[in-house]
């Protein structure tokens, strides 16, 4: 599932590949896979409508239109936004097609049907859940000691909780909290701010780092232009059960926390 630097990697792309451009018309072949508020049609709103740029929210994609709405995409699991050329053929699993005025098209495909894409008014607070992005300038230590303050919940849960902080997945949790030395069970509120403020540090370099290298490819995560992230080079613990730690050479070890498969060193998390 993309998380943040996935996320940012394609909608980075799609940016380059269809700011500035119109949409002619709209055709809808699954209709829950295209929302649009009460009373209003989605495929009828958008024809004339210009592509002002492409950004990125939390794990969202954001289509940013002249008017001030905005199509925000949630990928999930295997969506994919497709730019494609006059007369190529669907992508496989397509559910929605912009068509542009010069003949290209963006499609939204999604085999698993979990993606969605909304069109969202101006004034619409539709993110008002979602925690701060933990790349902006307002996720600083001291808000992070803050955020965790009290808690019980266990970091790692704590950490893919959207609603504290926004585009954190799976991945990059355990790979910032292996890289802080903090075990992942820990609940939140027992970590001292030495420790907050390692984490802190390490969740910027991680997801930095990642974006720099286009994201992460252990699944069929690819970017805009179909291609593979990088940074699965890069990790350090997960999906690596028993290979040894490269701090203190353990064998990483694979738990269960908040349902979630987490890898990480007995030895060197604590
Ligand atoms: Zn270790």
């Amino acid at each position: 599932m993309p998380e943040l630097p996935e996320v940012e990697t394609i909608a980075r792309g799609l940016a380059h590949a269809v700011t500035g451009r119109s949409i002619a018309s709209v055709v809808i072949r699954l209709p829950k896979m295209a929302q649009a508020p009460p009373g209003v049609d989605f495929a009828r709103a958008l024809p004339g409508e210009r592509i002002v740029g492409v950004g990125r929210r939390a794990k969202y994609v954001l289509v940013e239109l002249a008017s001030g709405r905005r199509l925000v995409t949630s990928l999930r699991m295997t969506g994919r936004l497709v730019v494609q050329r006059p007369g190529e053929p669907d992508f496989p699993g397509t559910h929605v097609v912009l068509h542009f005025t010069d003949g290209s098209r963006l499609s939204f495909a999604d085999l698993r049907t979990f993606g969605r894409m909304r069109l969202v008014e101006p004034d619409d607070a539709w993110d008002k859940s979602l925690g701060p992005e933990p790349l902006s300038s307002g996720f600083t230590p001291e808000a992070f000691i803050g955020m965790l303050s009290g808690r019980t919940t266990r970091i790692k849960a704590l950490l893919l909780d959207q609603q504290r902080i926004a585009g954190i997945g799976n991945i990059y949790a355990c790979e910032a909290l292996w890289k802080a030395g903090i075990k992942p069970g820990r609940p939140a509120m027992s970590l001292s701010k030495p420790a907050i403020r390692r984490l802190h540090h390490a969740i910027v370099d991680v997801l930095t780092r990642a974006i720099e290298m286009r994201g992460t490819s252990v699944d069929d995560y690819v970017d805009a232009e179909g291609l593979r992230g990088g940074f699965q080079s890069a990790l350090a613990v997960y999906g690596k059960l028993g290979q040894p730690c490269e701090r203190c050479g353990s064998p990483i070890v694979r738990t269960v926390i908040a349902q979630r498969g987490t890898w990480w060193c007995r030895t060197c998390q604590r």
